[in-house]
């Protein structure tokens, strides 16, 4: 087969080639059961393994305690977003710090559910930084706090998660880490929820995984859906309803394939995280050296996922950006558009990303401005 193009989507986004081939050599079959996964019953034998499997994979790969059950979900990171205030809030205050895009849609549905405080927001600097945890205007008595620990849109992501006890609150940290999670690895003493939809760096849409400590089980206020309820999910062993089985699979696949992935002398996390870090580089470093682009995120808060970029001051016109995508595509280099609510360009490069797409993309980049530079 002739190389597939470099797909940078933003969500949901390129899968591992490997796995692809897997999903498609067990499409009619899988593993001589006479079913596809997507005809099974989910409390069969079959899913039965292919479910804790893919959570016993999970939890050794981000090394998860064992005071924190993993969920998994469905409804995407916006339901989340009221699932959690839904769970957590026991119709009291939150904090919610706005660093961008997702943790404002955040805070705005906690309002339904709670009494939020923005404890601080970045949007003096149009999110192109993160107020200082130490500027945090913390409450009191918040029954958690939220961070979205990567911001998909703005390009904006946490390196150290904030350590609230050193900041004076005894709240659970809540992190919306959806367009990292699996990335890098997690600090779980700092951690009291995490969630994440599954179409960034784990499989299909559909799925959403939820890591919760067991002390926040059990006080989900009386108008939440049982289905959403953590409680009845965990005792139920994410089976209350029917879970999203084929997107699981998949996951649990992604999940093989990494824990087999070795990078500069690493396996597993360790070796997607220094890739990831390499791939960063390597972009932010041709962003920089540029006369005709450029990435306006501090350094001390820029993505290593999703990396906005724009054509520089009189460059940048809705012409020169179309030709650029245009030429892009044209290159085999895929969903390279701007979110629409900031336009210009966003280069996506989450784990299944090789550091050839982004030689390709930064080789691409080169090009262009010799041609228009
Ligand atoms: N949070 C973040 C950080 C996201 O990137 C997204 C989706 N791009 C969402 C929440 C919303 O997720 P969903 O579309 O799965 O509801």
């Amino acid at each position: 087969m002739t190389q597939r193009p470099f797909n940078f989507s933003a969500g949901p986004a390129a899968l591992p080639e490997e796995v692809l081939n897997q999903v498609a050599a067990e499409m009619l079959d899988w593993q001589g059961s006479g079913m596809s996964v997507m005809e099974m019953s989910h409390r069969g034998p079959e899913f039965t393994r292919i479910c804790a499997e893919a959570e016993n994979d999970l939890r050794e790969l981000l090394q998860v305690p064992a005071n924190f059950r993993i969920l998994f979900m469905q409804g995407g990171g916006l339901a989340e977003n009221a699932i959690v205030p839904m769970n957590l809030a026991r119709g009291g205050k939150v904090d919610v710090v706005v660093t961008g895009s997702w943790s404002k849609k955040s805070a705005e549905e906690a309002r339904r559910y709670a009494s939020v405080n923005i404890a601080a927001s970045g949007s003096d600097s149009k999110f192109t930084q993160l107020p200082s945890p130490g500027s945090w205007q913390l409450s009191a008595d918040a029954a958690y706090v939220h961070v979205c620990s990567n911001e998909t849109i703005d390009g904006i992501e946490f390196h150290e998660l904030p350590d609230l006890k050193a900041l004076g609150s005894a709240a659970p940290l809540v992190i919306d880490c959806s367009s990292h999670q699996l990335s890098r690895s997690i600090d779980w003493s700092r951690v009291g929820l995490a969630f994440g939809g599954a179409q960034k760096n784990i499989g299909p849409a559909g799925l959403t995984l939820v890591f919760v400590r067991e002390d926040l089980l059990g006080h989900a206020l009386p108008i939440c859906p049982s289905a959403f309820d953590y409680q009845t999910v965990a005792a139920a062993q994410s089976m209350y309803n029917t879970p999203p089985t084929f997107s699981i699979y998949v996951a649990g696949l992604v999940f093989q394939w990494l824990k087999k992935f070795s990078y500069a002398g690493k396996t597993g996390v360790a070796a997607i995280e220094q890739r990831n870090i390499d791939k960063a580089q390597l972009l932010y470093g041709a962003l920089d050296g540029s006369k005709l682009f450029e990435n306006r995120v501090a350094a001390h808060a820029r993505s290593r996922m999703n990396i906005p970029f724009y054509l520089r001051g009189e460059y940048n016109t809705p012409q020169l950006t179309s030709a650029f995508l245009d030429g892009a595509k044209a290159r085999n280099l895929l969903q390279l558009k701007g979110h629409k609510s900031v336009g210009g360009m966003r280069a996506s490069i989450y784990n299944a990303m090789p550091l050839e797409g982004v030689q390709a993309l930064v080789a691409y980049l080169k090009d262009f401005e010799a041609q228009y530079g």
